[in-house]
């Protein structure tokens, strides 16, 4: 499973098929209104350095879709949520999942050739460990989203206790697990 992970990150068609899911989530936030003033929502994109991409990808995947309010006075920034970026994280979602994933049980000669084809060094990689522990456990978002699971998600082992429970292959159970996430991606800051 692990080297199927590290495969998925060093394939630009599954970071396309994120950017694709990125671009019908943004279509759908433009589609709404500004959450203060009922405004139109203009495009206002920003540039982002994402790391943590096993392959090249063109500019396009460096923006992350965001909407601003048309009207003066109120220009109140919408970002819809995400596949690929994580709240401010600067590596994307995939890899703060997948890393954490392969953590697990990982030998310190898998461990070298992760840091090998993301470059993360041991000390980032346990700060997405505790970031899963304390950070996401204690949302919110998590404090409701883990009760659509029976018998209970282990706590201790996320994210791999997630992504057990859905369905399909390494790739479909990464979509899945990347999907549920989306919530705590978006602008609403209260939610990460
Ligand atoms: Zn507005």
């Amino acid at each position: 499973m692990a080297s199927l992970y590290a495969t998925l990150l060093a394939d630009a068609r599954f970071h396309e098929l994120l950017l694709a899911f990125d671009a019908d989530l943004a279509d759908a936030a433009r589609a709404g209104r500004c959450r203060h003033c009922d405004g139109a929502l203009h495009s206002a994109k920003f540039k982002r350095k994402p790391r943590g991409r096993g392959c090249k990808l063109g500019p396009e995947h460096d923006q992350r879709f965001s909407f601003c309010c048309a009207r003066d006075g109120c220009r109140t920034r919408t970002t819809p949520p995400s596949l690929r970026f994580l709240g401010r994280k600067v590596y994307l979602a995939a890899t703060v999942v997948l890393i954490a994933i392969m953590r697990e049980g990982a030998t310190a000669a898998r461990m070298r050739q992760l840091s090998a084809l993301i470059g993360v060094n041991r000390g980032t990689v346990e700060r997405w460990r505790a970031w899963w522990r304390d950070i996401f456990t204690a949302s919110p978002f998590w404090q409701i989203g883990r009760a659509a699971f029976m018998p209970p998600v282990d706590p201790d082992r996320l994210p791999v206790s997630l992504i057990e429970r859905f369905n399909g292959g390494g790739r479909e159970r990464l979509l899945a697990l990347l999907r549920f996430l989306a919530p705590i991606t978006g602008g609403d800051r209260r939610a990460r």
